[in-house]
């Protein structure tokens, strides 16, 4: 079961990942996690894109197929893979799709979290993470109206 989940920053998926990920007993890929433990790692991918991330802004899309493609590559992900905080741009929408029509697996469906504006700003002050400084959020907010929305569309079309 691949499955992809959608939501603005903040709406909560991490914690909806887990029960979701407990119930369709699938790995869970995060790539603002990967990212994070790339930085952490200081990888020349995270050292690429930490100034990115501090600013709210995404990271590039080569980068992003880089990161999902080789964790893909791993055993446990054969028996599908909750995609969380990927595709995050058309351009990854359409990677994607390639990448797994290229190995047999399709997606077999989306789920979109939606989530009260006002609730978000009140859960985003909570989390204290470096990225969740009221300024960085509003960049994050901007990019996904602007750039992850739109992908709510493109796989209505796809049904
Ligand atoms: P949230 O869902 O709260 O926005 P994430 O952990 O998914 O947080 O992502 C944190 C940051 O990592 C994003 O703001 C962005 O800079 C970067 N990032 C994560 N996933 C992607 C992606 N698929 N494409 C581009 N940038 C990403």
């Amino acid at each position: 079961m691949r499955v992809v989940f959608l939501g603005p920053p903040g709406a909560g998926k991490g914690t909806q990942s887990k029960q979701l990920l407990a119930y369709l007993g699938v790995p869970h890929l995060s790539t603002g996690e990967m990212l994070r433990q790339e930085i952490r790692d200081q990888t020349s991918i995270g050292l690429e894109s930490r100034e990115q991330i501090a600013a709210g802004r995404l990271v590039a899309d080569p980068t992003i197929m880089k990161i999902v493609s080789s964790r893909l590559n791993q055993p446990d992900c054969a028996r599908g893979v909750l995609f969380d905080g990927i595709p995050r741009t058309l351009g990854q929408a359409k990677a994607l799709d390639e990448l797994l029509a290229s190995r047999g697996q399709p997606l077999d469906g989306v789920l979109e979290l939606k989530v009260d504006e006002d609730e978000l700003v009140r859960r985003r002050a909570s989390r204290g993470r470096a990225d969740d400084r009221p300024e960085v959020v509003r960049e994050r907010l901007e990019q996904y109206r602007r750039l992850t929305e739109p992908l709510i569309d493109y796989y209505g079309r796809q049904g």
